[in-house]
């Protein structure tokens, strides 16, 4: 695709902020080094990679499932912090982005997949603070023993008429998730509702003080799959001030793969700003977290791609510049400037 002058511009001023990421916990599964650095190909991301389509920071998934888990991956990526500071940085706060986009270096911002791993423990929340966590989603639809939501979420495509019977059903937020929230709210994490149940879902936004990240999901309306936002889920989403990082994962964007395409990611991203404002919509890619499945677009070094076919179809350059970053910015900076 060709890119022209005026969308390479608009693209090398955008802070790019991906909601989420599964590179590292990905390179810990295979038993491969947790270094970004050197080329990976058989890997959705790699610096270089992330370098050429300008990305500024990045939800990096840190585990959920188990604490073991979780503390092996904040040593991967520390690690590669320590070893290579000159191309990253572990994004601690909002000046820390700024200061990415200005020295050309990638910004982990630290995100729990599931709270499932602070074993219902405050202390452990405030440690997984010191060493990073700066998102917190909730759950990864888990419903265990120390399971943030009482029931598991569904996966697959459904009828919107199940989704609102789910919500009378389905049990939400447990004690403990009230108490996280409301520590993360004090602590400045943001709350992170992707995966969560229906009810969870309302629930966690009517309880947060500050507002909340949908961190990687997409339009029900345009793909009915459980994973993604019904309307009403949107509007609830604008109303707390909280944003959608829309994927780039196809079987979210279309049940027919033959309508899987960049163009249909602008069909979400258009629905998205329609329903909730162009203040609530980014992206969150889900790079590394998709298995075989090929990306839209296929890494971050095309998503200049993406900012081509914005401008095409009629995004003015200030919502471009908020999708690419700047809402899930004012989010961050909004969670930090609450924090006490
Ligand atoms: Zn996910």
């Amino acid at each position: 695709m060709e890119i022209s002058q005026q969308a390479q511009a608009l693209h090398d001023k955008a802070i790019l902020i991906d909601g989420h990421n599964d590179s590292i916990i990905e390179h810990w599964a295979r038993k491969d080094s947790m270094d970004l650095t050197p080329d990976w190909p058989e890997y959705q991301v790699d610096l270089r990679r992330m370098k050429a389509g300008g990305l500024t920071a990045m939800n990096s998934m840190m585990g959920g499932q188990t604490l073991h888990q979780s503390i092996e991956l904040w040593d991967g990526m520390h690690a590669q912090v320590e070893k290579h500071p000159d191309e990253y940085l572990i994004v601690r706060s909002v000046a820390d982005i700024h200061r990415c986009k200005a020295e050309g270096k990638i910004g982990h911002i630290g995100q729990l997949e599931s709270c499932r791993c602070l074993g219902n423990s405050l202390h452990v929340l405030h440690m997984q603070y010191r060493l990073g966590l700066r998102v917190g989603n909730l759950t990864h639809g888990d419903a265990a023993e120390t399971s943030l939501q009482g029931t598991r979420s569904p996966g697959g495509y459904c009828e919107l008429a199940d989704r609102e019977a789910a919500r009378r059903v389905f049990s939400g937020l447990t004690d403990f998730a009230r108490e996280a929230i409301a520590e993360m709210n004090r602590l400045g994490i943001a709350i992170d509702t992707a995966h969560t149940n229906d009810a969870a879902f309302f629930q966690a936004a009517e309880a947060s003080e500050t507002p909340i990240e949908f961190s990687h999901g997409a339009c029900f309306a345009l793909c009915p799959h459980w994973r993604n936002l019904t309307d009403d889920q949107l509007k609830a989403l604008a109303d707390n001030g909280g944003v959608i990082g829309i994927i780039f994962y196809r079987n979210f964007i279309d049940q027919d793969p033959d309508k899987q395409n960049l163009g249909r990611v602008v069909d979400h991203i258009e629905h998205a700003c329609e329903v909730a404002g162009e203040d609530h919509v980014g992206f969150g890619s889900d790079y590394d977290g998709i298995g075989d499945s090929i990306a839209m677009p296929p890494s971050h070094a095309e998503t200049p791609q993406l900012t081509q076919l914005l401008l095409d179809r009629g995004f003015s350059e200030e919502t471009i510049l908020k999708f690419w970053g700047g809402n899930f910015l004012r989010v961050l900076t909004e969670v930090e400037e609450a924090a006490g």
